[in-house]
């Protein structure tokens, strides 16, 4: 059964690790992370941005898959379904398909409206026993068409937001969505353990793991970040090996074309990279 994302993330935040968000592109995709959690003991966060729940067929599609697969395949680790960066319609509609946590991105909105919807979000999630995310300083990225540097958040802002009783929250603190740039800064601690003195014991979200060396990974979780997505590095680790299997002809050898097998290198790959951030987080054997 799924289960809100709030009582993960407090274990971890006072366990000092964190619990990886992995994004969801397909059954292939859903099932090598739900095979992994479960082999590594490990609470899992599943992924759907709007984009990826529309391909896959909407919201209700992927509640559907996803409570078939934890019954099936006998995951009993901790796994929460949850709407990444979603935007005020989205949230409706995802408490509405069963959904076990949302995010409201309303980063862009100004910081009035923001409370606004995000206060009238969070009783709408809670009534129905949903997590929260919340977001303050939009997270740079190409995601738009824009390349950002990474903003940091105003931990003023920061303090605002979680006290409407959200369940986490996403600060920017340098951080972009995608592959880092090569001039890229860093992550600011400085602004992050200035959020963590406001925001006390609330989980902090760190977007846009893709690529972080494993020792600002490691100050980010000791300064609160309890969260951490991942998502374009899965499909990097996707694409690569996939693209191996073709160029070395394997499609064409016997029934190498059968998607089964196709997509089964590409699926292995996505099981080896989320072990791995799992191990880098610290959330093996905390299920
Ligand atoms: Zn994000």
């Amino acid at each position: 059964m799924l289960v809100s994302a709030k009582e993960m993330l407090d274990k971890a935040k006072a366990g000092h690790y964190a619990v990886g968000q992995f994004n969801i592109n397909n059954l292939e995709w859903t099932k090598a992370i739900l095979q992994t959690a479960q082999e590594q003991n490990s609470p899992v966060i599943l992924g759907v941005s709007e984009g990826a729940g529309k391909y896959m067929g909407g919201y209700k599609t992927v509640v559907g898959m996803v409570n078939g697969m934890l019954e099936e395949l006998n995951i009993t680790v901790p796994v929460a379904l949850h709407l990444d960066h979603g935007g005020y319609d989205a949230c409706y509609k995802c408490i509405e398909a069963g959904f076990s946590s949302i995010m409201f991105d309303g980063s862009h909105y100004p910081i009035e409206e923001n409370v606004a919807k995000t206060k009238e979000l969070v009783a709408a999630a809670h009534e129905k026993g949903l997590s929260i995310e919340a977001e303050v300083g939009a997270i740079g990225g190409e995601e738009d068409g824009v390349v950002g540097m990474g903003e940091c958040a105003d931990p003023k802002e920061c303090k605002m937001v979680a006290d409407l009783g959200v369940d986490f929250l996403a600060a920017g603190i340098g951080n972009i969505h995608g592959k880092y740039p090569a001039n890229w800064k860093g992550l600011s601690f400085e602004t992050l353990d200035a959020i963590q003195q406001l925001t006390g014991d609330l989980p902090l979200v760190l977007h846009g793991g893709t690529g972080i060396p494993a020792d600002m990974i490691k100050k980010a979780i000791s300064l609160g970040v309890s969260k951490i997505n991942v998502n374009t590095e899965c499909q990097l680790a996707f694409a690569a090996a996939t693209r191996k299997y073709i160029e070395e002809g394997k499609d064409q050898e016997g029934k190498g074309y059968d998607p089964r097998k196709l997509l089964a290198p590409g699926t292995q790959a996505i099981k080896d990279t989320v072990k791995e951030k799992m191990e880098m987080f610290g959330s093996i054997g905390k299920a």
